[in-house]
């Protein structure tokens, strides 16, 4: 295969990247009630976060690998009006903390450069490669003070190949609550044919830890994991899915894609995301970087009817319906359960 950049130094540019993002998106998060008080608007800490977090992403990608192709998820428009001049020095407040010189015209631009690929081109093009990015993954743990993740992952012709995963408020310690943030938090990468490694979120010096993931015994009961939000995944499928295999404990719930990693690192037996309306395509951001981890770490990652996921059709999974992520015996357990139940058919309603 042809690359035009070593992949050595695209991985190094976008662990750099993650690594920024993560100072930003903690330093907004410890200003949760200041920046409510101040928008009077619940959801504005989180869309601070998300612009910081895409600003400097894209802008430390730039500067260390040239032009780069984005799918990224958030867009700059309404952060150029005039009525969210607040927002958008906060914004730059975050920002400055990686890119102390920053103006507010260079964030903008930042932001905008992420928004979908650049010079025409199209991801869903033949063999297309970009960056995807989801600047603030789990938007509704990071309100709560729980799990979300700074999702980045380079896709090369409609496959996951490259990712990090930078979960500020995952604990490398499997006895601490997932509800209760870390101090340091774990960063994830992998990259295909190598592995995956660990690393300390706050900590970019540190040595990364390899990680690799063992089958479960056979006869262990299976241990699972899904999103806290029922509107995100449906829960009483996953329980009855659960009956079938076996599995006696209740799902351990958290937000964002730190459940691949979770999987990955062996503190849970799968991830399971069973569809909650009939119509809703999972957005490529949400699961490319944790696709990629959980597999290189050893795990399968299908959608619920077994398929691979295909990263090649625009910003959605179009050809995809839910994820299971698992090690091969309990995710062929699990998928022969859901077409048991008949849960991988396309609902009418
Ligand atoms: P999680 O934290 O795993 O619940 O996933 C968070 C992601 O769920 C967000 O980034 C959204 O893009 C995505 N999402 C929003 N609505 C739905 C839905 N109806 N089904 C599945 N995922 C959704
Ligand atoms: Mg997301």
């Amino acid at each position: 295969m042809q690359h035009e950049v070593d992949y050595d130094h695209r991985l190094a540019a976008a662990r750099k990247a993650v690594a920024d993002a993560c100072v930003v998106c903690r330093s907004v998060q410890r200003d949760l009630e200041q920046i409510r008080a101040v928008t009077k608007d619940d959801r504005s800490p989180v869309t601070v976060a998300d612009w910081a977090s895409q600003a400097v992403i894209v802008r430390r990608l730039r500067e260390e690998l040239g032009h780069v192709n984005m799918v990224a998820e958030e867009k700059a428009d309404a952060l150029r009006q005039a009525t969210n001049a607040t927002q958008l020095e906060r914004v730059l407040e975050a920002v400055r903390l990686v890119w102390p010189d920053a103006t507010a015209d260079d964030v903008l631009d930042a932001i905008d450069h992420g928004h979908d690929m650049p010079e025409g081109k199209s991801s869903e093009a033949p063999g297309a490669i970009f960056w995807t990015l989801d600047p603030i993954d789990g938007t509704k743990g990071f309100m709560r003070g729980e799990q979300y993740a700074i999702s980045l992952a380079w896709i090369e012709a409609g496959e996951s190949v490259l990712g990090i995963l930078g979960c500020p408020n995952l604990s490398a310690d499997f006895s601490h609550p997932f509800d209760q943030p870390d101090a340091h938090g774990c960063v994830y990468f992998a990259y295909k044919g190598t592995g995956v490694w660990e690393a300390p979120a706050d900590d970019p010096d540190a040595a990364p830890l390899h990680i690799r993931r063992l089958e479960p015994a056979d006869g262990e009961p299976i241990r699972v994991c899904e999103s806290v939000e029922t509107g995100h995944s449906k829960q009483d499928d996953t329980a009855r899915i659960l009956e079938i295999v076996g599995a006696t404990e209740e799902p351990s719930r958290l937000d964002s894609q730190a459940k691949y990693a979770v999987v990955a690192r062996g503190q849970a037996d799968a991830y399971l995301r069973m569809p909650t309306r009939k119509g809703y395509v999972e957005r490529i951001w949400d699961h490319a970087a944790g696709a990629i981890i959980a597999s290189e770490a050893g795990c399968a990652v299908t959608d619920i009817a077994g398929r691979s996921l295909d990263f090649g059709r625009g910003r959605g999974l179009e050809g995809n319906r839910g994820i299971v992520c698992a090690p091969a015996r309990p995710h062929g357990k699990i998928i022969g359960a859901i077409r048991d139940l008949g849960l991988d058919a396309e609902p009418t309603e």
